[in-house]
């Protein structure tokens, strides 16, 4: 747990959010500013500022979070249709809250990136 961070707080249940997912070690809920009609953060429960700060003994947390992803999408109506997920990662990719998150985004059509 870090003092400030938001994530964190929600984590605990300090800060309310709209919860899609909860497992032992991660939790899913709706991000509150939604750029598509599913946008979804995937976040683990423990403190890991970005992905850069995951160890290779605690890999089995990106795995987990790309299979929550799956069923996020199945959850939310998108599985079909399709979805994206991102981890931003440091300032330059857009990445605001230094808690690791995955977006699992969908339910329009998404613009081709780069
Ligand atoms: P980043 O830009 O760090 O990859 O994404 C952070 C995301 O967190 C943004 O899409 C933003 O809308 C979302 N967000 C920020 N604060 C909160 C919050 O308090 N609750 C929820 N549900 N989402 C948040
Ligand atoms: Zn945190």
């Amino acid at each position: 747990m870090s003092e400030e961070c938001i994530f964190c707080k929600i984590a605990k249940g300090d800060i309310p959010a709209d919860k899609i997912l909860e497992t032992e070690t991660l939790l899913a809920f709706k991000d509150v500013n939604p750029v598509a009609p599913t946008h979804v953060l995937i976040i683990p429960r423990e403190h890991i500022s970005t992905l850069n700060h995951v160890k290779s003994e605690k890999s089995g947390i990106a795995g987990e979070m790309l299979m929550a992803a799956k069923e996020v999408a199945q959850k939310t109506g998108v599985a079909e249709t399709g979805y994206r997920t991102i981890i931003n990662t440091n300032r330059q990719a857009g990445q605001e809250i230094f808690h690791l998150h995955m977006h699992v985004i969908g339910g329009r059509p998404l613009e081709k990136m780069g």
